[in-house]
């Protein structure tokens, strides 16, 4: 199970890294598909970039619904299109884009681009939905990288599907010990912070708690709301206020029906 946790981190945690652009003496190789909303490019197997395309318009469509957005077919057309990039191996993807070892994909918001690799095992389960998400996030919503940390990893874990379960269960674990931060505590976390925590697994786990007990249990539309709501630097407190009038309408009253929730929850969900 930890072995599992520390593989997905390595995914989200390049999100935090800074941004390269693609080396430009490798454009002339890259061959494209273009679907409505992305174009994939790609140097190895047509076949596997296709299922990539075909994916990733699958999990655009799952993503704005669960963000309670529902024009999103407005978004990213033509050439606003968003772009994948799918390396030939790590070697070739870390060569281009800088990253480090460790990491599987990266999403460039400037640049509504992903990177990664062919022959990344993770890549159409784990790091494509996760990082369309934080794109998505941004531009649906309009965050101008001020998405609230725990909200932006939360949701992007939240649609990496095959992850809930054992992510859910880790924020459970620790709700059992007492360990739960306090949402403040979620809401002050930075990405400088994440980065040196000693269990950065831990925030991990209780973001995509939070987030899903807010989509599962109070609805996308209501969650979306939230989200426009805190894009403009509101503060969660009066965003609560606004979204969730009857029921978690600060912090506190959140805080308690979360921890409750997620003591309450039964230790197998659905996926
Ligand atoms: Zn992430």
């Amino acid at each position: 199970m930890r072995s599992q946790l520390l593989a997905g981190l390595l995914v989200i945690l390049t999100a935090l890294l800074p941004q390269h652009s693609l080396a430009e003496e490798d454009a002339e190789k890259w061959q494209e598909i273009k679907g409505k909303h992305f174009i994939v490019h790609y140097k190895g197997e047509k076949k596997l970039a296709e299922s990539i395309a075909s994916r990733a318009e699958k999990y655009y469509r799952q993503i704005a619904e669960d963000l309670g957005h529902n024009r999103h077919d407005n978004f990213w057309l033509w050439e606003n299109r968003a772009k994948i990039y799918l390396h030939e191996n790590h070697a070739a993807y870390m060569k281009a884009t800088g990253a480090p070892g460790w990491s599987r994909g990266r999403a460039n918001y400037a640049m509504k681009q992903i990177d990664s690799y062919a022959t990344s095992m993770t890549f159409l389960d784990t790091v494509l939905p996760h990082e369309l998400t934080h794109l998505i996030l941004r531009d649906f919503l309009g965050f101008k990288g001020e998405v609230p940390l725990w909200l932006d990893e939360g949701i992007a874990q939240w649609e990496e599907k095959g992850n809930r379960s054992i992510r859910i269960e880790h924020a459970r674990t620790l709700a059992k010990k007492g360990k739960l931060m306090s949402v403040s505590e979620l809401g002050n976390m930075t990405p400088q912070e994440l980065r040196k925590s000693e269990n950065p697994a831990d925030f991990y786990a209780q973001a995509i708690s939070l987030v899903g007990y807010l989509i599962e249990q109070h609805g996308s539309e209501k969650f979306g709301k939230l989200c426009r709501s805190l894009r403009s630097g509101g503060k969660l407190d009066d965003a609560l206020r606004f979204t969730y009038p009857q029921s978690v309408r600060n912090i506190v009253a959140l805080e308690e029906a979360w921890k409750a929730h997620v003591l309450s929850a039964p230790a197998k969900r659905k996926q």
